[in-house]
Formats: C-alpha cells, sequence, structure tokens
C-alpha cells in the first residue's frame, strides 16, 4: 500500500468518490482506498477482533491526580472515613503509575509492580458504595460495580464471575485494552463467606466456589468472556480479557466479626502488654482493628485474603457526621430538597432543630445514613404534595414542631 500523490482521476474503489472528493487516497495492487473507508474497515475490525487490538495506550501525558487532590474530591462527597478515603486515594494513584511503568516497561522483566487490591469492611451505610462512586466520577479509566450476591459458581443459577468482567467491558465500551485498566467494585463480598470455618463437614461449597472463581480474576488471569453477558454457550463468540491491571476494590459488612477480632484482641495482648494495651482498645469500634485473619476467620478462602492487601475499615457514623451528611456533601439531602423546591419557586429551609431532630431518630433505630433519607421523606412528602399550590417566591421553613407531626412523635 501506498500514500497516492492524488491523482484527480483516481477514485476510492470501496466508496467510487474520486480523489478530488476524498482526503488522503491509498493506493494498493489493484485500486484505492479513501480515508473515510479506511477509518470505516478500521472501527468494522476492530469491533470484529477487538483483542487484536494494540496493547494499553502508554503513559498518557495527563498528569496523575495526587492522592491529596483524590482525597480532597472525595471530601466534597463523603463526611469522615479519612483512613479509608487515603487508602482508596493511595491505591488508585499506585493504579495509574503502575498502568503507566508497566505499559513502559513491559518487554523488560526488571520489576513488575503488583496491583494492590483492596477490601472494605465497614457496616452497612457508612459509605462504602459511595466512596467507590465517588471515585468512579473522577477516574479516567472504566469502572464498575458488581454485587457479590448475584455471583455463583458457573452451573448454578446467577451470574458467573466473570459476568463482573463484561460490566467492565461495558463501561468501557467494549474497547479491551481499555477495560484491561480497569476498577472494579464489588460489593457485599463477605456474603460470599463460607459458613464455617471448618472446611471438613459444614463448607458452604457455594461460597467457596465463587471465592475460588474470583480468585482467577484477581490472580491476573486470561479470562473468556461472553460480550452480552449471561452464560456462555458452545456457539458463541467470546472475547479474551486479561485481568492483570484491573485493580479490584471489594465492600462488606462483614456481620459478626467484631466478635472474632475482639477475641483475638484478647488473647493476644494476655501474656505481652496485658491489661495496659487492653484498656486502650476502643471496644465501640472494633472493626478499626481489623486483619486478614479475622477475614479468614469470618469465612473467605486464604487465597482470597492474600490478594487483597490492603484492608480498611470505615468507622460506624455518629451523630454529629450523620449530622454533617444532612448538609455538607455536594449533593446533601437538604440541598437536593431546597432544589426541588426551588423548582416550584419557593425557598425551602430547614430550622437546625429539625435536622438534630431528624439525627436523632436515625440514630434511635439505627438506620445510620441510609435512615435519614427515608426520615426526611416522611416528613416531606405531603408538603412536597402541596407545594406547587404555595405562593411563587415564597419561603417555607419545616420547624420542630411540623416535623415531629409528620413522624408521629
Ligand atoms: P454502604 O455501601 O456502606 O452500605 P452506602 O455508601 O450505600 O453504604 O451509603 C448509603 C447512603 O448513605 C449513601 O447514598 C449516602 O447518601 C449516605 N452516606 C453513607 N455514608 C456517608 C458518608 N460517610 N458521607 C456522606 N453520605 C453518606
Amino acid at each position: 500500500m501506498s500514500r497516492n500523490t492524488k491523482n484527480p482521476e483516481e477514485h476510492c474503489s470501496f466508496c467510487g468518490r474520486p480523489a478530488s472528493q476524498t482526503g488522503l487516497l491509498l493506493s494498493g495492487l489493484n485500486g484505492y482506498i479513501c480515508e473515510d473507508c479506511a477509518r470505516q474497515a478500521g472501527q468494522i475490525f476492530k469491533e470484529q477482533n477487538p483483542s487484536a487490538q494494540p496493547a494499553p495506550a502508554p503513559a498518557d501525558n495527563e498528569p496523575i491526580p495526587t492522592p491529596a487532590e483524590i482525597c480532597a474530591f472525595l471530601d466534597q462527597y463523603v463526611i469522615g472515613q479519612d483512613t479509608a478515603k487515603r487508602v482508596l486515594a493511595v491505591a488508585v494513584y499506585n493504579h495509574y503509575k503502575r498502568l503507566r511503568y508497566n505499559a513502559a516497561h513491559h518487554d523488560n522483566n526488571d520489576v513488575e509492580i503488583e496491583k494492590s487490591n483492596i477490601v472494605m469492611v465497614g457496616e452497612t451505610g457508612t459509605g462504602k458504595t459511595l466512596l467507590a462512586r465517588t471515585i468512579a466520577r473522577l477516574l479516567k479509566v472504566p469502572f464498575c460495580i458488581a454485587d457479590a450476591t448475584t455471583l455463583t459458581e458457573a452451573g448454578y443459577v446467577g451470574d458467573d464471575v466473570e459476568n463482573v468482567l463484561v460490566r467492565l467491558l461495558q463501561a468501557a465500551d467494549y474497547d479491551v485494552p481499555s477495560c484491561e485498566r480497569g476498577i472494579v467494585f464489588i460489593d457485599e463480598i463477605d456474603k460470599i463467606a463460607r459458613k464455617s470455618e471448618n472446611t471438613s463437614i459444614t463448607r458452604d461449597v457455594s461460597g467457596e466456589g465463587v471465592q475460588q472463581a474470583l480468585l482467577k480474576l484477581l490472580e491476573g488471569a486470561l479470562v473468556s468472556v461472553p460480550p452480552e453477558g449471561g452464560r456462555k454457550h458452545p456457539e458463541q463468540k467470546l472475547i479474551t480479557i486479561n485481568t492483570r491491571n484491573i485493580l479490584f476494590i471489594c465492600g462488606g459488612a462483614f456481620d459478626g466479626i467484631e466478635r472474632s477480632i475482639a477475641a483475638r484482641l484478647n488473647t493476644n495482648v494476655i501474656g505481652f502488654k496485658g491489661d495496659e494495651t487492653r484498656a486502650t482498645l476502643d471496644r465501640d469500634n472494633m472493626l478499626q482493628y481489623v486483619q486478614p485473619m479475622d477475614l479468614k476467620k469470618f469465612g473467605l478462602i486464604p487465597e482470597l485474603v492474600g490478594r487483597f492487601p490492603m484492608l480498611t475499615a470505615l468507622q460506624p457514623l455518629d451523630r454529629d457526621a450523620l449530622r454533617r451528611i444532612l448538609t455538607e456533601p455536594k449533593n446533601a439531602l437538604v440541598k437536593q430538597y431546597q432544589e426541588l423546591f426551588h423548582m416550584d419557586d419557593v425557598t425551602l429551609l430547614f430550622d437546625p432543630e429539625t435536622l438534630d431532630l431528624i439525627v436523632d431518630n436515625a440514630v434511635r433505630y439505627h438506620l445510620g445514613a441510609r435512615g435519614l433519607r427515608s426520615i426526611m421523606e416522611s416528613i416531606m412528602t405531603d408538603y412536597m404534595f402541596d407545594l406547587p399550590t404555595l405562593p411563587k417566591g415564597s419561603t417555607f421553613t419545616v420547624t420542630p414542631d411540623m416535623a415531629r407531626q409528620k413522624l408521629n412523635l
């Protein structure tokens, strides 16, 4: 194929347009192809054979966001959880660096920077998914959220573990190299734990099977996935994805894990520093002392635990955090309702005491941050029903008495 010095007599052999109407016209043995047709052919080729694309693009020229910048971004949406934010920020920062490094050094095998998959342990409603979603807004790599509870071992009813990658592939617009640089958040990872650490009689085969399958993805393997998801079947065309560079972040509540943490800590301190250490333990928040061995005790297989070098715990949300969640994040609940009212040209205000009352109820019923929304909804539904009848330009203030009445207190 050669570059043709445009002879106006020649035509593109595909679309038939003369050289005068095309851009560059490339000549072959018996014909020509114009720029548009060549591009289209490239696209068709790419769709038909995605794995034949070049390796992941090497270092982009864009600067990598620093961990402090990532944390600052998370701060706009997520209240508290500073430790988890730092761990995530470093993980994402290193993920970008690894991608660049491995792309630049993929010929010589001096050092290969391995990935650091993360497990986030925290009570439900403390912000695990929110952290993952927020980080996704910032990322320049494909990102998807999968739910471990829907995963089953191949052959059982449910999703094959590989379908996690299908989601990522979809998020990457079926661009395989881009998918191979992505990040997957797997929620509720604790739900695939086997029910007992004793593997002999009581082992929960399905949970362990899913863990084994997941292990394969985490280890970095070539995995074939059906492009549309669902079960594989023999005639189907499969796409091969290399998971070596895909970062996995998992979240789970690990209900009851505090007991094994407490038991471990109690046993450990005896004979060492004794009561002195025990006294400094924060009994109300045992999760912060979580160690990989606790995940194992909970029922994750050791190989899987070993694939998550980073383990971080989320703090339970206290009164103060809940109060801040109502008003401070960029899309705080109060701001959302204010926007809804604003659309009807009404200014919505909340008495500070009303907000305290909402928080008190969320705390009383152990509803955490998730409860804030339902409490708010119970108070606001009737007012929103009447909202279109309020005078335009007026101000509507929700007082504690109004809130009490709606909450039947
Ligand atoms: P988890 O995944 O830990 O069960 P989520 O992240 O789904 O919890 O949190 C549920 C909701 O609670 C979120 O949509 C968010 O509105 C609110 N929320 C929870 N934790 C926080 C937090 N730390 N900061 C701000 N909002 C939060």
